[in-house]
């Protein structure tokens, strides 16, 4: 006889890494409540409901805008294996572990890849995208917050040279949404998806996605069928549009999850939401200066929402990201790649970007490099934070 397993018993854990970040336990509420089937009309009303949320996130009329069933790697692939036919050519701009990915995803699906790429931690001007733009590429595809680096995309400035060159805009918006600006139609983006466990405050497991009609188009012109099955944006709109067609089970409690995490996003407001996670951003970066402690991203497209900072000189890596772990239940994130052993990725995220986990991790931040062969000026990162918050008025 099979042995039982133990009981579950996750410790109590502050997740200020590159993701997930942590849940709001509202969020964990909703993943509790009751499961009816992919096709009750109670269900219908929250499909509905989520979408209408989204399109307000992702500010885009769109209508297809959905949830994938998937984590922000499956809205990467359903994007590509969509928009790409074998041998179409795709530009994808790479500076960073995700624009990589995205070229891996590309030639998987067949597409002639033009690689762009910039050193790790910089972004992109529309200059660096002229040549391979003149090739007249099918889809340029871009990662707006690069989660590996901490480097924050401008889009908006790229988007005109992108369209005058006739490709279409797909963007990579994980870490993005939620944590800043996201403006699909004013910044004319034809496909973008995201990820529940960044910036939306949820666990993982769903993947915001939104075409525009000019990307539908493209799409339902196909020459051939999609070769995924499971991600067929043909099939899904027939199941996210008005039809309501069974395609596969949606996760409903995930929905759930990601429907109230976008009802918190929008009783917050939008703008107070960005400005929250500037603000916490602002707070941990005073702190981080007061103590010597530099950014590896560069100055002008740092993230507020992830913050990639160098370990300081005679500082063991890992030593402290374990002790942040084992003694104060704080995850941050390492460094990857080119970065491993030499950056830290703090994440404030979501429900995550919030004083309390900047105050915290400074003050344990603090207590371990005291116990290293590092100097500096002791409770000065929690006082730089403190008054970063000292200076705008408090909230309830
Ligand atoms: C996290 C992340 C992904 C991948 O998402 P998963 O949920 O891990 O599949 C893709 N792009 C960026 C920029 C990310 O930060």
């Amino acid at each position: 006889m099979t042995s039982l397993a133990p009981e579950l018993h996750p410790p109590v854990r502050v997740l200020m890494g590159p993701g997930p970040s942590d849940t709001h336990p509202r969020v964990l509420e909703a993943l509790a409540k009751g499961t009816v089937g992919h096709l009750d009309p109670y269900y219908l009303e929250v499909m509905n409901g989520l979408q209408e949320m989204l399109r307000g996130l992702y500010r885009t009329a769109n209508p297809m805008t959905m949830a994938i069933s998937g984590t922000g790697s499956a809205g990467m692939e359903t994007v590509v294996v969509n928009l790409i036919e074998p041998c179409d050519s795709m530009v994808v701009c790479v500076n960073g572990v995700f624009g990589a990915r995205m070229a891996d995803v590309a030639e998987r699906a067949g597409a002639n890849v033009i690689k762009v790429e910039r050193p790790w931690g910089e972004v992109f001007t529309p200059d660096d995208l002229k040549q391979a733009l003149a090739s007249h590429p099918k889809v340029l595809g871009i990662v707006m917050a690069e989660t590996s680096t901490g480097a924050w995309q401008p889009i908006e400035e790229i988007s005109k040279s992108v369209h005058d060159a006739g490709a279409l805009l797909l963007v990579d918006a994980v870490t993005a949404l939620g944590g800043v600006p996201v403006e699909v139609d004013a910044w004319q983006i034809d496909a973008i998806y995201s990820g529940t466990q960044k910036c939306l405050s949820c666990p993982p497991g769903l993947s915001p996605v939104s075409l525009s009609p000019r990307a539908m188009d493209v799409i339902m012109g196909r020459k051939r069928k999609v070769q995924s099955w499971y991600l067929d944006v043909s099939m899904l709109a027939n199941y996210w549009g008005q039809n309501r067609v069974y395609h596969h089970t949606g996760p409903i409690n995930m929905t759930y999850a990601l429907y109230e995490a976008l009802r918190l996003v929008h009783a917050e407001g939008l703008e107070n939401c960005w400005a929250r996670h500037l603000l916490n951003h602002r707070a941990l970066r005073a702190g981080l200066a007061a103590i010597g402690i530099r950014y590896s991203t560069q100055d002008g497209c740092i993230l507020p929402q992830l913050n990639a900072v160098f370990v300081p000189e005679g500082v063991d890596d890992e030593a402290v990201r374990s002790a942040l772990l084992n003694r104060f239940g704080i995850e941050i994130g390492a460094g990857l790649g080119a970065y491993k052993g030499k950056v830290w990725r703090i994440g404030l995220m979501g429900y995550g970007s919030r004083p309390a986990n900047v105050l915290l991790f400074l003050s344990a931040l603090e207590q371990l490099l005291g116990e290293q062969a590092f100097r500096f000026a002791r409770g000065a990162s929690v006082a730089a934070a403190n008054e970063v918050y000292s200076a705008v008025p408090a909230s309830a």
